[in-house]
């Protein structure tokens, strides 16, 4: 997709933190964090939205979940997390590309995660 944000920086035609990155998904810090370390988990490739994703890769999207969770506990930046994703405009979905919030979660932190 042209001029589909997320796919430009997948292409690196735009700069991003990247947090990580396997065959077909990148992390990257999210530009308005709602807490340090939140990270956005994407497909290189294009979908719209989680309906448009193949089971396929859904076993590869979980493991980076864990894998990126994991380095956030362990760095200290999170006890524990919520995982996000906005579905549609309906659902509060800004970026036309499907992707899933990792949110750190610390006791006494005070977010509030739909509000
Ligand atoms: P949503 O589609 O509602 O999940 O929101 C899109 C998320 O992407 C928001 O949290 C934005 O802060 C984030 N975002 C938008 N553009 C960028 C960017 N260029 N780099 C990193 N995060 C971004
Ligand atoms: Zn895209």
């Amino acid at each position: 997709m042209e001029d589909c944000i997320f796919c430009k920086i997948v292409r690196g035609e735009i700069p991003a933190e990247k947090v990580y990155e396997d065959d077909n998904f990148i992390g990257i810090l999210d530009a308005n964090p709602k807490v340090e370390g939140h990270t956005l988990i994407i497909p290189k490739k294009h979908f719209k939205t989680l309906l448009d994703m193949p089971n396929s890769l859904g076993n590869e999207m979980t493991e980076g979940v864990k894998k990126i969770s994991l380095k956030l506990i362990e760095d200290g930046k999170a006890e524990g997390f919520n995982l996000v994703a906005n579905n549609f405009e309906v659902a509060g979905q800004i970026v036309p590309h499907v992707h899933f919030h990792i949110i750190p979660r610390k006791k006494g932190d005070g977010l509030k995660i739909l509000a």
